[in-house]
């Protein structure tokens, strides 16, 4: 498996016990874009022509601000906020002899359209999920070439069912009706169990709030909750 440069990252989080190995790797990526852009990628000017262009939402703006590095993110935002006004100038003499838009005239929408569109794009979004789809490629290569794939993902508790939908799609995709009928038995019956486990969990979550309970055993279900979150939409409570 030495011949495809996203299997260590792919292989690194299949092996890490615990939770959505896809979650695991999207985190990371995540992370590493934030580091990479106030690493500080924003001088170069490149990159500061792509991030003026898409800007970032409101988790990403967020992620930047708490690099604390105020002037990194001061530039960044400067210059993104010159691109879009710049996409949503109207002309001194349109307003003017207008008096404002006309009733029918296409501004409004012209400009409602590029304000939709940048609120859509996200520098960091764009490049992880780049990265991210070739992480997916990865896994669904490795497949049916790699004999540690089965009993690493049989050794895995499910998967959040944002990833686990984005495997069975790509999986069609990916793979002959021979690796998918393979690849399908391992991970639906896999994922169904798992989702058994967690509603039983949860069940006895809640029934140990009944007074009648409150000596007997946690079980699995200390960290039903949280689990449930994680599989629900990936989130992570630390
Ligand atoms: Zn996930
Ligand atoms: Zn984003």
């Amino acid at each position: 498996m030495k011949d495809h440069i996203h299997t260590i990252p792919v292989l690194d989080a299949l092996r890490d016990p615990g939770h959505c190995p896809f979650c695991k790797m999207h985190r990371q990526l995540d992370k590493d874009a934030v580091d990479f852009i106030m690493g500080p990628a924003y001088m170069d000017e490149d990159i500061r022509d792509k991030t003026n262009e898409a800007g970032f939402c409101a988790d990403h703006l967020r992620k930047i601000y708490a690099v604390q590095n105020r002037l990194g993110t001061a530039l960044l935002i400067h210059t993104h906020l010159k691109h879009i006004q710049k996409n949503l100038e109207v002309s001194d003499t349109f307003a003017i002899s207008g008096g404002f838009f006309k009733k029918n005239d296409s501004t409004g929408k012209r400009l409602a359209n590029n304000i939709e569109v940048f609120q859509k794009r996200c520098y960091i979004c764009e490049k992880v999920d780049g990265t991210f789809k070739r992480y997916l490629d990865t896994f669904f290569y490795m497949w049916p070439r790699e004999k540690e794939m089965i009993p690493l993902v049989e050794s895995l508790p499910g998967f959040c069912l944002l990833h686990y939908g984005m495997m069975l799609e790509h999986a069609e995709k990916s793979l002959n009706k021979k690796h998918l009928e393979n690849f399908l038995s391992v991970v639906v019956s896999l994922q169904q169990k798992a989702m058994e486990k967690l509603e039983g969990d949860m069940d006895w979550f809640i029934q140990k709030f009944d007074y009648r309970n409150t000596d007997a055993p946690w079980k699995d279900s200390k960290d039903a909750l949280i689990r449930s979150m994680a599989m629900l939409k990936g989130i992570v409570v630390e």
